[in-house]
């Protein structure tokens, strides 16, 4: 499998670390907001990816983090270390406590994971956990030289690394040339970024430190926990691209410091999801969340159809007419599972003479899978077995035993898509089944049963159409 490394900035063939295994590390949200569609963008693309894995034949170990402390406000400029904390802010403004916080927006991010159907991470560990582990780190990089206290702060000395801007190209040379920063007056140089920062009198969050009574800097965390549980050198980190720098560029000069050793080999970066052009983010207000998809009456599912259907390092513009189409397809796939599943309940022992070629047809999916994950292509595959599948049905039936083949196909790519049709879109499974047995009535001609079936779906407040493929399902 080929994946484009942020690091190298090229496509490279894949290789794990162990045979069979893999670690994986997914920089997860900051709790102190609903996450949004474009976060939900980064998670859905780190699932296709962990997904295909495990299609292949790995076990892959993925941690993700929840950030409860350290996120300051000033990322977007800075080194991520200037202003306030995002949850100190927020718990401010709606006067509960930091942790009352975090537990809020973290089981609404849990909750949006589980109804986009993104498989659940080994585990979720937390920053405000992991103190001592970053204790640890920073204590070895001021003995190794890589950092300095001063003040009760603590600052990563970016001169002593030499590789600093290996993953960005943020060199310290074309830093210097770049936008001024606000100067911090204990930094020796502006871009050295922060690993412990003394708190201010009225600060909320507070641990005991060598150096003061303060707490951790953003990027610190994501070194402790990748370390702590996957090791030294991982195979695979991922996250959005406004996270290459300072975020990630700060974790390699940090872990390697530290360690002596590569931090990770393959980084792998989503372009952003944008809205009206624009980044979608918290900070700018203009985001939707999953709550605001289904309020216009999506689904989770489409929402996902929407965002596999565009490569994920390619910008993607959110529109309303993009789930509308998203929509239509999800009911074609709907439709085209919904017919296999009646066909193969059958018994139908006919025979027909088209073949459809299901060996290459998985052959190119896999092919677009395994170059860099193209999702689109791969659903572009899954389309035409659709429509190969259509032309067939329009005309007669299948043999039960096609239908079950063609169903295992599709179950193998959709291990990797991640639909949950759940009883087809949002059919309840009671009128499914009556619809079905409706189906069975007019094939065996007892048209009178037939009907009788379909007025008692209507009552239940469904419309069921006959269409050249099966039958479709809709809200009356
Ligand atoms: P945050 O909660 O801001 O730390 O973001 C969580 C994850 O979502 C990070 O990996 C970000 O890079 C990613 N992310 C944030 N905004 C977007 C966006 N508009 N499109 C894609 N990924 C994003
Ligand atoms: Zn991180």
């Amino acid at each position: 499998m080929l994946l484009y490394n942020t690091l190298t900035k090229q496509k490279e063939e894949f290789k794990s670390i162990n045979p069979g295994k893999i670690g994986m590390y997914v920089c997860g949200p900051t709790v102190y907001d609903y996450i949004h569609i474009g976060n939900i963008r980064a998670y859905l693309n780190a699932d296709t990816l962990r997904r295909y894995l495990e299609y292949i034949g790995y076990e892959v170990r993925l941690i993700k983090n929840i950030t409860d402390v350290g996120h300051l406000t000033g990322d977007d400029i800075n080194q991520g270390d200037s202003g306030e904390d995002k949850l100190a802010k927020k718990s401010l403004k709606e006067k509960k406590s930091p942790k009352e916080i975090a537990e809020f927006y973290e089981k609404y991010f849990k909750e949006t994971e589980k109804e986009m159907n993104i498989l659940p991470a080994s585990y979720f560990p937390k920053a405000t956990a992991h103190i001592e582990q970053m204790i640890k780190i920073i204590n070895g990089l001021i003995k190794k030289g890589f950092a300095y206290e001063k003040n009760g702060n603590v600052f990563f000395d970016i001169e002593k690394f030499s590789q600093y801007g290996k993953l960005s190209g943020n060199t310290l040379e074309n830093l210097k040339i770049g936008a001024r920063l606000e100067e911090h007056p204990d930094k020796k140089n502006p871009w050295d970024f922060a690993l412990w920062l003394k708190a201010p009198e009225k600060h909320l969050m507070r641990w005991e430190s060598p150096w003061s009574v303060g707490y951790p800097g953003w990027h610190i965390e994501c070194s402790a926990m990748s370390t702590e549980y996957l090791g030294e050198t991982i195979d695979i980190h991922t996250g959005g691209e406004d996270n290459i720098f300072p975020h990630h560029e700060a974790e390699i000069a940090q872990t390697e410091c530290y360690t002596g050793k590569k931090f990770v080999n393959y980084w792998i970066h989503v372009r952003h999801l944008l809205v009206n052009g624009e980044k979608m983010s918290k900070s700018k207000k203009n985001f939707y969340i999953l709550g605001d998809i289904k309020e216009k009456g999506f689904n989770a599912m489409t929402l996902r159809l929407l965002l596999l259907s565009s490569h994920y390092r390619s910008n993607l513009n959110f529109t309303w007419k993009g789930m509308n189409q998203a929509k239509v397809n999800l009911q074609k796939i709907s439709d085209f599972v919904l017919n296999l599943e009646i066909m193969a309940a059958q018994d139908l022992d006919i025979e027909i003479s088209a073949k459809i070629p299901l060996d290459e047809f998985q052959k190119r999916f896999e092919s677009a899978m395994n170059d860099d994950l193209n999702a689109p292509l791969a659903l572009s595959v899954l389309y035409e077995l659709i429509n190969e599948v259509n032309k067939l049905t329009s005309a007669q039936r299948l043999p039960s035993k096609k239908s079950q083949e063609i169903l295992s196909l599709w179950e193998k790519m959709n291990s990797v898509f991640g639909f949950k049709l759940n009883g087809q879109a949002e059919i309840p499974e009671e009128i499914l089944e009556l619809a079905k047995k409706r189906q069975h009535s007019r094939q065996e001609k007892k048209f009178q049963e037939a009907d009788n079936f379909r007025k008692n779906i209507e009552e239940k407040g469904y419309l069921v159409e006959d269409t050249g493929t099966g039958f479709n399902i809709k809200k009356k």
